[in-house]
């Protein structure tokens, strides 16, 4: 039975020695999924990690700094290099001001900061509005600084939501909106309007905005609008992202948050006793990759542009009905072609039916019902694994 907050749980089950607050988050969907790819040695399109390496000369400079004995605890906000070149992007991408000393920090990955930022200003009892589908993480880490998340449903085709139920969602317990754009599992870009709603209802109810931000440089159609760029929004949002996506080294695990110093300085200071500090030779690599041209963001975006167009139009002919992304590596679709509804049975069912592992979208849903059907394939393969996929795939309709 899928529990909400990208895991699964057996029916009622408990897990021993767990805090009540954590019960039901069980394992999360991705390591399921991938363990049971290599049990079968199914063609691997659920979690998402792609299957080649980033820029050599990013990889370089890790080797490099590693040679160079940068192999010991780095400065707790991170090494100034990076702090600079964070600002850095920042300005030069979206015109965002942020003083490398005061209100840039890296982290642990996105996953770290997101978690920080969730401790660092929650009380118990507080509420954090997010739209669902939400990422896995966001619900454990909102269970576990003793918060209570609130669901506002994107739905199909578009993943527009209804203003008014985002406004309902906001009570006198909110204090942050947790927004994710581009969005997974979806491929939602959310345009100016939609945030411009969402910055309204910030600023009017006096919530803090945390933004999720890590496949922002991976859009196809549209343009990724940070929500700090909004009028009245820079003062009260932090600013999340990580180089996993954008440079393809999940593995890495640097990451980075951007906000005004007071709400920088609760993010640090919870940060710090999470996990003090991380990956000294990589954030040294990630501080070059970060300088690296225009053309380098352009060719990893125009490459997954590639692989999303051959996957969806595979999967369309396989039978799918497709919602193409315009960002993000993760493609929804509806398995009701196939007279079935069940995506949780369908993913469980489809390594030995076929040789492909997929997620079911369900498991990043309170509304199980809104998610039922949905099942997620991520594109960021070599183009003959996406071939091979479509291959085995089309044997579903036969
Ligand atoms: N947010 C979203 C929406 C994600 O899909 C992921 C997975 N990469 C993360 C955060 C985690 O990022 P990181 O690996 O940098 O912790
Ligand atoms: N973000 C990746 C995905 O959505 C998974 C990362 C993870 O395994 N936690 O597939």
């Amino acid at each position: 039975m899928p529990v909400a907050g990208g895991s699964v749980a057996g029916p009622m089950s408990r897990t021993p020695h767990l805090v009540s607050r954590l019960q039901g988050f069980g394992t999360t969907i991705f390591a399921e999924m991938s363990a049971l790819a290599s049990e079968t040695g199914a063609v691997n399109l659920g979690q998402g990690f792609p299957d080649t390496d980033g820029p050599t000369e990013i990889s370089e400079a890790a080797v490099a700094a590693i040679r160079a004995g940068h192999n010991q605890y780095p400065p707790g906000p991170g090494i100034p290099e990076l702090r600079h070149a964070v600002a850095e992007h920042q300005r030069r991408f979206y015109r965002l001001d942020f003083d490398p000393q005061s209100e840039v920090l890296v982290t642990a990955g996105a996953t770290e900061a997101i978690t920080a930022a969730l401790l660092a200003l929650c009380e118990v009892g507080d509420e954090v509005v997010m739209f669902e589908p939400y990422y896995d993480s966001y619900g454990a880490a909102t269970a576990m600084a003793g918060a209570q998340r609130v669901v506002v449903t994107l739905r199909p085709p578009d993943y527009g939501f209804d203003v008014d139920a985002l406004a309902a969602a906001v009570s006198a317990k909110t204090r942050a909106i947790l927004l994710n754009s581009p969005h997974n599992p979806t491929g939602k870009v959310f345009s100016a309007a939609e945030l411009e709603a969402v910055a309204r209802i910030c600023i009017e109810h006096d919530l803090i905005c945390i933004t999720d931000e890590v496949y922002e440089h991976l859009v196809f159609e549209g343009e990724h609008i940070p929500i700090a760029t909004l009028g009245g929004m820079a003062e009260r949002t932090i600013t999340i992202s990580s180089a996993g996506k954008t440079f393809s080294f999940t593995g890495w695990k640097i990451g980075w948050a951007c906000a005004r110093p007071d709400l920088l300085g609760a993010v640090r200071t919870a940060k710090q006793f999470l996990t003090y500090v991380n990956g000294a030779p990589f954030q040294h690599a990630v501080a070059l990759g970060l300088g690296l041209g225009d053309e380098v963001y352009r060719g990893l975006a125009a490459d997954l542009r590639t692989k999303r167009d051959r996957l969806c139009a595979g999967l369309r002919s396989a039978g799918f009905e497709v919602y193409p992304p315009a960002g993000t590596y993760f493609v929804t679709t509806d398995i009701r072609p196939f007279g079935v509804e069940d995506g949780m049975a369908f993913c469980r069912e489809l390594p030995y039916r076929c040789g492909v592992v997929a997620v079911p979208n369900v498991v990043f849903y309170d509304n199980l019902v809104e998610g039922r059907h949905l099942v997620r394939f991520a594109f960021c393969k070599r183009l003959d694994v996406l071939d091979d996929a479509v291959a085995r795939l089309e044997k579903l309709s036969t």
